[in-house]
C-alpha cells in the first residue's frame, strides 16, 4: 500500500490511490504499449504515471498544484519519459503540447478530478485530437449516467453527448476503500473508443446548445424547453420518429437529436 507525505486538498479533488493492483488493471484495460503517448490528468503521487511510464513510450501529464512537485519529481526519479506540467489542464494548450512528440498511439489515462470530469471530456473532445482509446476514473454516478440509454433517470445531455463521439464501457467498479483520504462515493472505470461511423452533424457547438436546452428544465416537455426555436421545424422532426412537442427530450434517442440540431441549424 503506498503510503503519501502529501496535506490533501479536498477541493483541487485529491484523493490518491494507493493500492498498485488498482492501477495495474486500469493501465491494462488501457492498452497503452511502447509506441504510446499517454495523456494524464493530475499525476498526484505518481502511483499511475510511474505504471503509465513503465508500459508507454511518453507520458504527458498535467499536474495543478505546485505543492506536489518535490513529493512529484522523488517518486519520478529515473523515469525519463515523463513530463509533468504544472498548471491547469483546462487551460492548456493540449494539441500544441501533444504535437511536440512522435507516437504511434495516444492513450488518454487518468483518475480525474471529480470536479471537473464533463469539462475534461469536452476539452478532449474539442481538441481535435485522435484518442486509440481514453480512460477514466469516474465517480459511480457518473459512470452511470454516462452509459445509459433513453428513458432512465441517469439519462442527460452529456449521455447523448459523449454517445455521438464514442463507444461508452464501463470496465470495473473500485471501492472508495482504495482512495487517501477515503471519498464519499465510489468509482468506476469508463473507457471511451471514438465511433467509426459518426452521424453526420452541421455543427458540432449549436448541437451541444440543443442538447443543453433541451435538457434545461427536465420537467418541462420539448415544447417548452425549446421555445425559443422554430417549433414548426421541431415538430415535423419529431413527427418523422413518431412523437410529438410534448414528448420530453429523456425519452429521445442521440439520432433524433443529431436530426433537430441539423434541421434547425442556420
Ligand atoms: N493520479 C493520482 C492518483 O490516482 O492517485 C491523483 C488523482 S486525484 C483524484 C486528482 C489530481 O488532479 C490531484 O493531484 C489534483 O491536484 C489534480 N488536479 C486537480 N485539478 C486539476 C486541474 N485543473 N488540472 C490538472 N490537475 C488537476
Amino acid at each position: 500500500m503506498e503510503k503519501y507525505d502529501v496535506k490533501f486538498k479536498k477541493k483541487l479533488g485529491q484523493n490518491f490511490l494507493k493500492n498498485n493492483n488498482v492501477v495495474k488493471r486500469i493501465v491494462d484495460v488501457s492498452g497503452v504499449d511502447e509506441n504510446s503517448l499517454v495523456i494524464e490528468v493530475g499525476p498526484g503521487g505518481a502511483i499511475m504515471t510511474r505504471e503509465l511510464a513503465m508500459k508507454a513510450k511518453n507520458v504527458l501529464a498535467y499536474e495543478i498544484d505546485q505543492d506536489l512537485s518535490d513529493e512529484l519529481f522523488k517518486r519520478l526519479e529515473g523515469f525519463d519519459n515523463v513530463n509533468v506540467l504544472f498548471q491547469d489542464f483546462l487551460d492548456s494548450d493540449l494539441s500544441g503540447d501533444v504535437s511536440n512528440y512522435e507516437y504511434d498511439k495516444l492513450f488518454f489515462v487518468s483518475n480525474v478530478p471529480y470536479y471537473i470530469t464533463t469539462p475534461i471530456i469536452l476539452k478532449l473532445i474539442k481538441s481535435g485530437l485522435k484518442f486509440n482509446k481514453i480512460v477514466m476514473m469516474v465517480q459511480k454516478e457518473v459512470g452511470d449516467r454516462f452509459s445509459t440509454g433513453p428513458g432512465s433517470r441517469e439519462y442527460g445531455s452529456i449521455t447523448v453527448l459523449l454517445n455521438y463521439f464514442y463507444d461508452i464501457r464501463k470496465e470495473f467498479f473500485v471501492s472508495k476503500k482504495e482512495f487517501v483520504p477515503e471519498p464519499k462515493v465510489d468509482s468506476l472505470i469508463v473507457s471511451f473508443t471514438e465511433k467509426e461511423n459518426k452521424l453526420p452533424l452541421k455543427d458540432f457547438n449549436f448541437f451541444e446548445k440543443i442538447l443543453h436546452d433541451s435538457f434545461q428544465y427536465k420537467r418541462k416537455n420539448i415544447r417548452n424547453n425549446l421555445k425559443s426555436y422554430d417549433l414548426k421545424i421541431v415538430e415535423k422532426v419529431l413527427s418523422d420518429y413518431n412523437y410529438d412537442l410534448t414528448v420530453r427530450a429523456e425519452e429521445l434517442d442521440l439520432e433524433i437529436f443529431v436530426s433537430l440540431a441539423n434541421a434547425l441549424y442556420k
